[in-house]
């Protein structure tokens, strides 16, 4: 059982929360908890201060994580004093730790991203902690177990991946040894891994989702529930689209595909552990705990049709034009054995005779030095005013006039790329960013009616 940010805002929020790990406690739930909502950025923001070398600026925001973390404790303990002087104990030792930390980054103005590492899985330490004691405080016999003797990477500290085996024999290992007979419950955190060494290392933004899944995934978990702040998984983004519709179920390809296209809902690599043991996952509303969720389910169970309409606005497109390609055997390759030794995902690929486009998330490193190797024998023209629009199903070939609910209502606007996978899962397209909120809206319309 996952809970994100929202659902461990604040004493409300975790009291609901409880309650929820409290109706599962005879399935043997592993409880994998985030940081407390934004206090992740906050970390981001001390580290960026302590890299400037501004102490009094760090200072200040860290005083404001101890006091909201003490101040928690004391709301959600308050009739325990022996539990809650351990909490406070606990909260205490970690911001000390962390502030002697900030301060030695200060002090050399230079920020590792293993330091980053360090840094920014404070919150979740912090909130781990302060839901086991509360958990504890109100007799649910609770461990605390560290992930990062469980969730092991390579040495990519900001995002590190995940090594398997390892992960599997060590979650397995530190599961049973935590879960005692006189336990009701194992809490753990979110988001934090590290190297095989034992050095701090993170799995990137939302991993917490990724966590859980991992987790689940190791000791053959019946279900994974990630608890979020919205109604499961819609049609669309329903901050942006009128009238969306909650969905109550989908399959692994349809997941993946929205999580990677754009929907905020999953980490997008939350679904490949999952798929690799067959394990539901449902994903599902803290605030309201009785209402179904989505349950993301092997393709078997799921019916044809279109699920979602996502869009990705945080992408690049590359043209890459050469006279060279034409009739050239083995230029594709030549191409993307540049992105793949940069290690730059490729989203979206079409080709014509003479010219290459993809797209790429525009937060992928290495960028710069795919263009610059391209260039050196081809034209190359990266256009950042672009974003990506998907419409997501399962066989979207058996789907009646599907390119024509798709592409007649966008005759006035100008679309770049199309792509329709093999899979028939997806059918996307780039359009100028500025339209991609109409344009979403717009098909969601047309598809949903
Ligand atoms: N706390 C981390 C983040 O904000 C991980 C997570 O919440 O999933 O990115
Ligand atoms: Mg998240």
């Amino acid at each position: 059982m996952k809970f994100g940010g929202t659902s461990v805002a604040d004493c409300a929020a975790i009291t609901r929360t409880i309650g929820i790990v409290n109706g599962k406690l005879q399935e043997r739930p592993i409880v994998v908890v985030s940081a407390l909502s934004k206090v992740t950025d906050l970390l981001y923001r001390i580290s960026d201060q302590a890299r400037l070398r501004d102490k009094e600026g760090a200072g200040e925001l860290l005083g404001r994580l101890r006091t909201r973390h003490a101040e928690l404790a004391e709301e959600l303990i308050p009739d325990n004093p022996e539990i809650l002087a351990d909490a406070l104990s606990r909260v205490n030792a970690i911001c000390d730790r962390l502030e002697h930390f900030v301060d030695a980054v200060c002090a050399l103005g230079e920020l590792s991203d293993r330091s980053k590492a360090i840094i920014i899985g404070n919150g979740e330490y912090l909130s781990s902690n302060i839901i086991c004691c509360a958990m504890n405080a109100r007799g649910i016999r609770t461990r605390l177990m560290d992930s990062r003797k469980m969730i092991i990477t390579d040495n990519n500290f900001l995002k590190g991946e995940p090594q398997t085996d390892e992960i599997i024999k060590r979650v397995r290992e530190e599961v049973s040894a935590a879960y005692t007979g006189d336990m009701d419950a194992v809490i753990t955190q979110g988001f934090v891994s590290a190297t095989v060494e034992g050095e701090p290392t993170v799995l990137g933004r939302g991993g917490s989702d990724y966590t859980a899944s991992l987790i689940g995934m190791s000791v053959d978990a019946k279900t994974i529930e990630i608890w979020t702040d919205v109604d499961g998984v819609k049609t669309a983004d329903p901050r942006k689209v009128e009238n969306t519709i909650s969905l109550d179920r989908i399959s692994f390809e349809e997941a993946a595909e929205m999580a990677h296209f754009g929907a905020k809902v999953l980490h997008p690599m939350t679904i490949e552990p999952a798929v690799k043991k067959n394990i539901p996952i449902y994903v599902l509303n803290s605030m309201n705990p009785s209402g179904k969720g989505t349950a993301i389910l092997q393709s078997s169970f799921i019916d044809d049709g279109v699920k979602s309409v996502s869009s990705k606005s945080n992408i690049l497109v590359i043209n890459i034009f050469s006279t060279k390609m034409i009739n050239v055997a083995g230029f594709l390759m030549h191409v993307f054995e540049i992105f793949s030794r940069n290690n730059v995902s490729v989203d979206l690929i079409s080709t014509s005779e003479a010219t290459i486009s993809v797209t790429v998330d525009a937060g992928s490193q290495n960028i710069d030095k795919v263009v610059e190797e391209l260039s050196s024998f081809a034209e190359v023209y990266v256009d950042s005013n672009k974003a990506q629009v998907s419409v997501i199903g399962k066989n979207l070939d058996n789907v009646n006039g599907i390119l024509e609910k798709t592409f007649a209502p966008l005759k006035d606007h100008k679309i770049y790329m199309i792509s329709q996978g093999a899979s028939y899962v997806n059918i996307s397209f780039v359009v100028d960013r500025a339209v991609m909120d109409d344009v979403v809206a717009l098909l969601h319309r047309n598809i949903f009616g």
